[in-house]
């Protein structure tokens, strides 16, 4: 219910009027004061005035399944959604709910992660409370090949949704880092359980350091936040769910051919690797080539130093500026 007072406070410009909340939820003038309460007690700020009603003037930087919900416009993906205070990692819990037979669509967010996750066995590192931590679980009915691509298409939602919500120039760099005045703001990590031709889930984790003051150590070299970059602390939570409803469009466009045949180069337009000079550091093996970016799969084509044209699968490699991280 609280869900549903929030939504409508939120979409009425207007005030609304006590009555009115009444006849919507069949309570009673005390119930709805009381949930209003509740709400205050919460940290929304809500006006009330006599014979006009109630309006919604400011909105805690919560990421409680309340507030995202109440903003959420999506088909399907995150109606369900799970709010947890601290766990491990938002990927390890959504893996373990889809073992129990979770909802494709469920989306996992916490306040704090003791072990976030990056890609080959690396850490994310983040504080609580000030970021965004989330994971997706999906099922889709693809072969399990292309189900990697995801990554991608969570980079695309990422870097779009920051783009309408902070009017900044973020970027893509390939694979599925989003970056913002060339430092990276946003990690991804897809993981899968999958038989040799059927997936049992997928799920698409991302980091994001919203409003996050400073970086400790090393981290401060390449790392950024998008408060660093815009000068002021925006809600993570209307920054969550643009993400889902973006990342469920780009979702429903590739299971439908398992490629990015249709989305490619919209990748492209935003990623920063493109038209400039790249090292390529695979294991073993460091190079530098050029690029204009991905293909239909979803890999980056370089053209090596030695003239050599190469496509490069995202698993084992990172790529880098020649001079520093892009
Ligand atoms: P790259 O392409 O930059 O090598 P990656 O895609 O292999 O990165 P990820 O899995 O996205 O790496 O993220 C893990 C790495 O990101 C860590 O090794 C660390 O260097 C860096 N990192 C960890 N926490 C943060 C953070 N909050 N913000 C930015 N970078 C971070």
């Amino acid at each position: 219910m609280k869900t549903k007072l929030l939504r409508i406070l939120r979409e009425t410009k207007e005030y609304v009027s006590g009555q009115q909340l009444c006849e919507c939820f069949g309570v009673s003038r005390t119930a709805v004061w009381k949930m209003i309460g509740q709400l205050k007690e919460e940290g929304y700020e809500i006006e009330a005035v006599k014979n006009r009603g109630y309006r919604i003037v400011n909105t805690p930087d919560v990421m409680s399944s309340q507030e995202i919900l109440s903003r959420l416009h999506s088909e399907w993906m995150g109606h369900k959604c799970i709010h947890l205070t601290s766990i491990d990692s938002t990927n390890n819990y959504a893996r373990k709910i889809a073992e129990e037979g979770a909802l494709a669509g469920t989306l996992v967010v916490a306040d704090e992660q003791t072990a976030g996750k990056g890609r080959r066995g690396r850490s994310w590192e983040t504080p609580d409370h000030v970021n965004i931590m989330m994971t997706l679980l999906l099922r889709p009915r693809i072969h399990p090949g292309p189900a990697p691509r995801m990554t991608l298409l969570m980079a695309m939602a990422a870097a779009q949704s920051i783009r309408a919500e902070t009017g900044l120039e973020a970027f893509i760099k390939w694979p599925n880092d989003v970056v913002l005045n060339g430092k990276k703001v946003c990690g991804i990590l897809t993981e899968m359980s999958a038989e040799v031709d059927y997936i049992n889930y997928v799920v698409v984790g991302i980091g994001i350091n919203v409003n996050q003051e400073s970086f400790p150590g090393e981290l401060a070299r390449t790392a950024g936040s998008l408060y660093l970059a815009l000068g002021k602390k925006i809600s993570r939570a209307a920054l969550a769910v643009r993400i889902v409803e973006r990342f469920e469009k780009l979702y429903e466009t590739f299971v439908k051919t398992e490629d990015l045949r249709e989305l490619y180069e919209e990748y492209n337009g935003m990623c920063i690797n493109c038209g400039r000079q790249v090292q390529v550091r695979e294991p073993g093996n460091v190079y530098t080539g050029t690029t204009d970016g991905i293909n239909e799969k979803g890999e980056l084509i370089v053209r090596r130093e030695d003239g050599e044209t190469v496509c490069i699968y995202a698993g084992e490699v990172s790529v880098r500026g020649l001079y520093g991280y892009v």
